[in-house]
C-alpha cells in the first residue's frame, strides 16, 4: 500500500507535499507532466504528504474515493511504463481547450 496523488493535483501540482516526503518519493517525470506521482514501492506510508498538500489531492491507498480508483493505477503505471501512464491519463481527463476554438 502506498499513498496516492489524484485529480486535484492534476494542472495544479503545487508540490508541497514534495517538501514534506522523509524518502523523497514524490517524482515528476518532466515539466509537461499534468501532476505528481508517488513511487509505490518507495512510500513509507508516513501520511505527511497527505497533510501538507492544500488541494486534498492526496490519499492512502485504501481510502482512494471509487471515483478516484483509476489513479491508483494510472500511478503505478507511471513507474513502469510513464507513457502509457500519460496517455490513460490524457484519455480520462482531457486537456482542458480553454482559448481555442
Ligand atoms: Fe512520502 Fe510519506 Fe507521502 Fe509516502 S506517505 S509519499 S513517504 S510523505
Amino acid at each position: 500500500m502506498a499513498y496516492v496523488i489524484t485529480q486535484a493535483c492534476l494542472d495544479v501540482k503545487e508540490r508541497a507535499c514534495v517538501s514534506v516526503c522523509p524518502v523523497d518519493c514524490i517524482y515528476e517525470g518532466d515539466e509537461s507532466d499534468r501532476m505528481l506521482f508517488i513511487h509505490p514501492e518507495q512510500c513509507i506510508n508516513c501520511g505527511a504528504c497527505e497533510m501538507e498538500c492544500p488541494h486534498f489531492a492526496i490519499y492512502s491507498e485504501e481510502d482512494v474515493p471509487e471515483k478516484l480508483r483509476a489513479f491508483v493505477t494510472i500511478q503505478r503505471l507511471f513507474f513502469e511504463e510513464p507513457a502509457k501512464a500519460r496517455e490513460e491519463l490524457n484519455r480520462l481527463y482531457p486537456r482542458s481547450s480553454c482559448g481555442v476554438l
